[in-house]
């Protein structure tokens, strides 16, 4: 589902990605380990074309990422098309910014109604199935200060998922919660991984990457150092660098 082949992208004279190759099948879930500023997040930006990458490519679902072909040719996508390209691309962050005057069950029927033009009734009905998915049956109509921050990532996952992605990023999205919270947004990402969903999830919950990863890639620098099953990258890495790596975060 996800096809990146050589992908680079630099901000100035600093080279954040030098050549990433990673491949995702459908119904995948990849874990993207990795020391700070080893272009995580970059990456994760690039699939979603929230960064232009300077070389290389990047395919969801076999349409290369910011560019349409057009009479045999690669032409660069308008900022409409773009967008139309990311609505399949669901994207959940370590903050999990909702809209704070909008109640819960608001914040996730916001997409469909406003961006998908569904009927109110339909999104509304969506939503609140989509809440009690991830457990909030009882918190619709709360709004998001009087939720806790597991309850926000979790409202901000079901936001993701009205949108009936074909693909889910997420960005380190517990590392902003207190320890406690962590196991709750964990377990509604593992149910999710479970139905089938394809994800590709920076995280340095090596416990959860054990779980449910079919492929653990670990960049640093910009560049895949390592990739394979869990069993082999955390349990076995051959790299030195992993091994360093895991050491701390384990
Ligand atoms: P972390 O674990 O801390 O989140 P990361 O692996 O996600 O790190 P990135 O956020 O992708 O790393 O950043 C990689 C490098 O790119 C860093 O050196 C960062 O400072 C730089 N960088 C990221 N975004 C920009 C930007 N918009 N402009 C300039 N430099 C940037
Ligand atoms: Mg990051």
């Amino acid at each position: 589902l996800v096809r990146a082949v050589g992908v680079r992208k630099a901000f100035g004279a600093v080279e954040v990605l030098r050549g990433v190759d990673l491949e995702v099948a459908a119904g995948e879930v990849v874990c993207l380990l990795g020391p700070s500023g080893a272009g995580k997040s970059t990456f994760l930006r690039c699939v979603n074309h929230l960064e232009t990458i300077d070389a290389g490519r990047i395919w969801v679902d076999g349409t290369p990422v910011g560019f349409a072909e057009r009479g045999g040719r690669l032409h660069e996508l308008r900022e409409r098309e773009v967008a139309r390209q990311r609505r399949d691309i669901g994207m959940v962050f370590q903050r999990f910014n909702l809209f704070p005057h909008r109640t819960a069950l608001e914040n996730v029927a916001e997409g469909p109604v406003r961006v998908l033009r569904r009927p109110r009734g339909e999104a509304f009905d969506e939503a609140r199935e989509l809440l009690a998915r991830v457990g909030l049956a009882d918190k619709v109509d709360a709004w998001p200060h009087q939720l806790s921050g597991g309850q926000q990532q979790r409202v901000a996952i079901a936001r993701a998922l009205a949108m009936r992605p074909k693909l889910m990023l997420f960005d380190e999205p517990t590392s902003a919660l207190d320890p406690e919270l962590v196991g709750e947004v964990l377990d509604v990402m593992v149910d999710l991984a479970r139905d089938g969903m394809t994800m590709v999830v920076v995280t340095h919950e090596v416990g959860f990457a054990r779980q449910v990863a079919d492929q653990v890639v670990f960049l640093v620098d910009g560049a895949v150092v390592e990739a394979g099953p869990p069993a082999q990258v955390l349990d076995n890495p051959q790299r030195q660098r992993t091994q360093q790596f895991l050491a701390k975060v384990l």
